[in-house]
């Protein structure tokens, strides 16, 4: 099994490589914030809980979260491998995710950071929220609060993974066919692309 995580702030492209990724090679796209937006779509306790912390810009609490990757684990025993998108975004989160890959026998693979600067991560996510309709898109406090809580809280994964070695950086700045290339280059070493 190949799981890779997709790390890097919000804005930093993952949603859009992540389309790409599980086209080629055939993995499952697992987007917590995918996750949590369908749950307040569907107006579930969840999703009315969890949207009072998405709408100021912070992060949701672990345990929320954690509880959502577990069963998306446990509904796809046949998998080829997954792709984290927006998770772990704490070290708990990923002491967690190591622990429910080993009862599963398997492990993360690699983390694939894309490094994009931040005043190009302000310009993307304003943009985005003029088209998605994503409510904390559109103002630039939740959207500066979000990559506050991305330093406070999110950079040390990347610590932890670098401690296993896995972590790798990878220029997220350029268009999307070349950030594709960049992350098909360390890809390539690890999964065949689906047939
Ligand atoms: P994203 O679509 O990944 O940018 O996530 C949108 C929002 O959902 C974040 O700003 C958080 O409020 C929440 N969220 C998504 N993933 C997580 C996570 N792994 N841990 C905590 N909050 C999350």
């Amino acid at each position: 099994m190949v799981n890779l995580i997709l790390f890097g702030p919000p804005g930093s492209g993952k949603g859009t490589q992540s389309a790409k990724i599980i086209d080629k090679y055939g993995l499952i796209h697992l987007s917590t914030g995918d996750l949590l937006r369908s749950e307040i779509a569907n107006k579930t306790p969840l999703g009315m809980e969890a949207t009072k912390f998405m709408d100021q810009g912070l992060l949701v609490p672990d345990e929320v979260v954690i509880g959502m990757i577990s069963s998306k684990l446990d509904a796809n025993p046949d998998a080829r491998g997954f792709i984290f998108d927006g998770f772990p975004r704490t070290t708990a989160q990923a002491e967690a995710l190591d622990k429910l890959l080993a009862l599963k026998k398997t492990a993360i693979s690699v983390v694939l950071s894309l490094e994009v600067p931040e005043d190009e991560l302000i310009k993307r996510l304003l943009n985005r929220g003029k088209t998605s309709g994503r409510s904390d898109d559109s103002s630039e406090d939740v959207v500066k609060a979000r990559i506050v809580e991305y330093h406070n809280k999110t950079a040390p994964v990347a610590d932890h993974y670098a401690k296993f070695g896995k972590f790798r950086k990878v220029k997220g700045d350029g268009s999307e066919a070349e950030v594709f290339d960049l992350l098909c280059k360390e890809l390539n070493e690890l999964v065949a692309e689906k047939v």
